[in-house]
């Protein structure tokens, strides 16, 4: 039975499962030099916002209800539904990080002899991590029936797309040229053949 505890515990599980995901890939690219980094303060105060959105705000909810005031009415067929965006989030987050391997950095970064994927969840997107943080983003909608998590959702899985994408594409054009520019020319950033 889907109750208001059981959704909260499901996202619990999902951003845990999203970690559990990351760590190998993060210890292993972590050893691996980098060539050029971006990482710099206007970076990390993305990440914190990311971090603060997707997954601090929501904590919070889960274990401590707060901020009860913006509770909207909990709809069970609904946190069902949530499941779906969970799955596939989780999945693709970890396919991206599957094909992406070495050359995957938190931040905006390129690795010693980084190399240019356009293979797998990269053939037809640009940016499938990102996409997948959409995803959690829209099951932390469906399953914590709050209105500061919504809102925070948003603000969170968007935060890439507003204040991260164009450099990063920047970055790769400048590393990669004709071949990325190629390659941006028969992909799309998030959805295939659509955005
Ligand atoms: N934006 C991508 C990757 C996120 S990880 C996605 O959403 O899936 C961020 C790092 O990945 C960047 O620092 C960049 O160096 C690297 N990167 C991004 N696209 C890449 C690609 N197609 N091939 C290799 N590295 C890429």
């Amino acid at each position: 039975m889907m109750t208001h505890t059981a959704a909260g515990l499901v996202w619990l599980a999902g951003v845990l499962g999203w970690y559990g995901i990351r760590y190998p890939f993060e210890r292993k690219a972590n050893k691996i030099g980098v060539r050029k980094s971006l990482f710099d303060r206007r970076e990390t105060t993305i990440l914190a916002f990311v971090l603060l959105c997707l997954f601090v705000l929501p904590l919070s909810y889960v274990l401590l209800g707060f901020p009860a005031s913006l509770d909207r009415p909990f709809i069970p067929a609904i946190a069902w539904l949530g499941l779906v965006p969970l799955a596939a989030a989780l999945w693709l987050f970890r396919q991206s990080h599957v094909v992406l391997g070495r050359n995957w950095s938190i931040s905006l970064e390129l690795r010693d002899q980084h190399a240019l994927v356009k293979t797998g969840v990269y053939r037809l997107i640009r940016h499938p991590m990102y996409s997948s943080f959409f995803l959690l983003g829209i099951a932390q909608m469906l399953l914590l029936s709050n209105w500061l998590q919504d809102a925070s959702a948003l603000l969170g899985a968007g935060a890439f797309y507003a204040f991260r994408i164009s450099r990063e594409e920047k970055m790769m054009l400048e590393c990669f040229g004709d071949d990325y520019r190629a390659y941006m020319a028969h992909t799309k950033q998030f959805i295939p053949w659509l955005i």
